[in-house]
């Protein structure tokens, strides 16, 4: 019987993303993963199927072997922290940065130089709590799950460390990016050990996603 292979994805801005890199990778969910409520979705090959995950559990899901291959931001993947992955590859979709948002009109550089202890909100705890430690800021981290552009319009926090693109939804709830923390794409990641005893059916997976994500040919 052939290997099977599984491959853990979140809904939304990944699979919105990677859709055309599985089409160019030869594989075609048989449903619709957004519109279906299945969490374990089949595709056109017998041998591989997806994993519908929270894109923050997708490491979660590889490290153990759940799932073979996964596609998850670098965001997602340093805050984790990747035991037991490895990463072959960075997509290069999905494509953000996270950074430091402060309240317009706050001075930040002023907080920072006279050494204030700031409230910083955020889901990206282990990132914030890295990022200012190398700064030398005190901090007190105030975990997340979303919407973190409320919490200093509402007074619970000075700043967020959190993710941006176009900066329209920093604009709208009137905060300014005042910190690049680091540039954020999505990367293939597969299961250290799932790879070393089973190369020969999970390399030219890995493969397929390399010329997908190479370009054009
Ligand atoms: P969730 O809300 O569960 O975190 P999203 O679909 O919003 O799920 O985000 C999934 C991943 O997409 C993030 O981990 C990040 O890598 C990427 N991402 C998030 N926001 C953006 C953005 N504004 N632009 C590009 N990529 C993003
Ligand atoms: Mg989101």
């Amino acid at each position: 019987m052939k290997d099977s292979i599984s491959i853990a994805l979140s809904k939304g801005r990944i699979f919105e993303e990677t859709a055309h890199l599985l089409a160019r990778a030869g594989l075609r969910p048989l449903e619709d993963p957004e519109a279906s409520r299945k969490l374990v979705i089949a595709t056109n090959r017998s041998d591989v199927r997806l994993i519908i995950v929270r894109a923050s559990d997708t490491p979660t899901y590889v490290q153990h072997g759940a799932a073979d291959l996964g596609i998850a931001g670098h965001d997602v993947l340093h805050e984790h922290g990747g035991a037991g992955l490895y990463q072959p590859l960075d997509l290069g979709i999905a494509t953000c940065r996270m950074i430091v948002a402060v309240r317009n009109g706050f001075d930040y550089e002023d907080a920072v130089r006279r050494g204030a202890r700031l409230r910083v909100a955020t889901k990206y705890v282990r990132t914030a709590r890295e990022h200012f430690a190398q700064k030398g800021v005190h901090v007190d981290l105030i975990r997340l799950y979303g919407s973190m552009e409320l919490a200093p319009i509402t007074g619970l926090a000075d700043a967020i460390v959190d993710l941006v693109s176009s900066g329209s939804t920093l604009k709208a709830n009137d905060l300014v990016a005042v910190e690049d923390i680091m540039p954020v794409s999505a990367r293939l990641i597969v299961n250290q050990a799932a790879l070393k005893t089973r190369r020969a059916s999970l390399q030219p997976m890995i493969d397929a996603f390399a010329r997908a994500a190479g370009g054009g040919q």
